[in-house]
């Protein structure tokens, strides 16, 4: 089937060629651009017009939780520890596999509606996860929450084998090893999630320096610099996905930058937790940074531009300097830096003949965002979910005209996330 993108403004994120062209036709032939040209006039099966509005590709969140979408609003002022084991925890182990089913449904569904592409998900209960993301159609980066503080360690490694196994030759899942932290796994257990990593050749996926509370605690266990720790229990080996990093300290980066390692900024959960500010900066120059809204517990939201806007302002702010970082850079991060640090930027991240067709159209041509000079100031920092016009997956038109294609009955959705948060969520302060 050839669909054909008509009369766009593309912008490629393209590293070789870094363009924006006007007025070009995308041509998609099933799931691939097959080419890029200034008037097709080749047989298609599909048209989109695009004219006056932009084609990029779409973005990926580099570090989340799908499941979550029940506990969004959860947190207003509590710190980390307190909201992992007063509001998250309790609640997660009385979760059912069909619970699961409908939070992820919920968030695939937000992250179509803006223009999310490829999710990085670690999370428990996986057959609903699974079920929900082949329901819907998204990219996925799949690992389910290994940690081994209590006794089923072994049994979260062994399901993971077991949805590597099964679902391995689907084009859209690719898996990851995911321990969830340092100060949830033992240091044996690290070891071992590192090596089966290494076995099934897959990257590994941990939250890590999130706040100081957890720095220090490292540095007390290992008795050495936590850059060191990640040495110890053999994660420098692993194609490395750092979410989080907020405390990386210069010698620190030093050893990093060799080694296959990106670090995952999370702008808004960062925020909302008090966990600081990523000098994402200073990182850049080392590791490949990219960019993760978090769950919405902690992030508010699945929408990447929300998220996308504040990446470029904090640096700003931080180092009062408006020319230590551009809205490019970090659109950069949603995007092919994204697709870097989850091992798809041959496949996805950029728009490329060759590549396969993860594309999005955005149309700013409403009153409030209208009139920009900049194309790329205004996308990172006034996108709004409803310019999110269409959302293209692997050739396939997810949404266009902001009309989800799916046939899922959201109604019914929306009944079941309300049942499912009056039966488990905690709404006490
Ligand atoms: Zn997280």
């Amino acid at each position: 089937m050839i669909k054909v993108i008509k009369n766009g403004t593309v912008i490629t994120m393209d590293e070789k060629r870094n363009k924006k062209y006007e007025n070009v036709d995308i041509v998609i032939e099933d799931d691939t651009i097959v080419d890029i040209v200034d008037n097709y006039n080749g047989p298609s099966d599909l048209v989109i017009d695009a004219s006056g509005k932009i084609v990029m590709p779409g973005v990926i969140n580099a570090h989340t939780h799908l499941g979550m979408s029940i506990f969004r609003a959860t947190n207003d002022n509590l710190n980390l520890t307190d909201w992992l084991n007063k509001k998250i925890w309790p609640i997660e182990n009385n979760l059912t596999d069909n619970d699961i089913y409908y939070s992820t449904l919920l968030s695939c569904l937000e992250m179509i509606k803006t223009g999310t592409v490829m999710a990085n998900n670690m999370y428990f209960n996986s057959d609903g996860a699974i079920k929900a993301i082949k329901d819907t159609k998204v990219r996925c980066l799949f690992g389910n929450h290994l940690l081994d503080n209590d006794e089923k360690g072994d049994e979260r490694i062994e399901k993971l084998k077991q949805l590597y196994s099964d679902n391995k030759d689907n084009s859209l899942i690719k898996f990851a090893v995911s321990p969830h932290a340092f100060y949830t796994c033992s240091k044996s257990y690290l070891r071992k999630c590192s090596d089966l990593a290494l076995e099934l050749d897959l990257p590994l996926h941990i939250h890590f320096a999130e706040n100081l509370d957890e720095v220090k605690g490292i540095e007390k266990d290992y008795k050495k610099d936590i850059v060191d720790a990640l040495d110890e229990v053999g994660l420098l080996r692993n194609k490395l996905i750092l979410a989080h990093a907020t405390f990386i300290s210069e010698s620190g980066l030093i050893k990093l930058k060799d080694k296959d390692v990106s670090f995952v900024h999370n702008p808004v959960s960062n925020l909302n937790l008090g966990c600081g500010i990523a000098n994402i900066s200073k990182y850049k120059n080392y590791v490949n940074v990219c960019l993760g809204t978090d769950g919405q517990g902690s992030g508010n939201n699945m929408n990447m531009f929300y998220h996308l806007s504040l990446v470029d302002l904090l640096q700003k702010g931080l180092y009062k300097d408006p020319t230590i970082f551009s809205s490019y850079e970090a659109l950069q991060m949603a995007t092919i830096n994204g697709a870097k640090a989850l091992g798809v930027d041959d496949i996805i991240g950029s728009i490329e003949v060759g590549k396969k067709a993860d594309i999005i159209i955005l149309d700013m041509n409403n009153i409030e965002v209208y009139g920009a000079v900049d194309l790329i100031t205004n996308i990172v920092h006034n996108t709004e979910s409803i310019n999110v016009n269409t959302t293209i997956i692997n050739g396939e038109v997810l949404m266009h005209d902001r009309k989800l294609m799916l046939k899922i009955d959201l109604d019914k959705l929306k009944e079941q996330i309300d049942l499912i948060i009056n039966r488990v969520v905690d709404k006490s302060e």
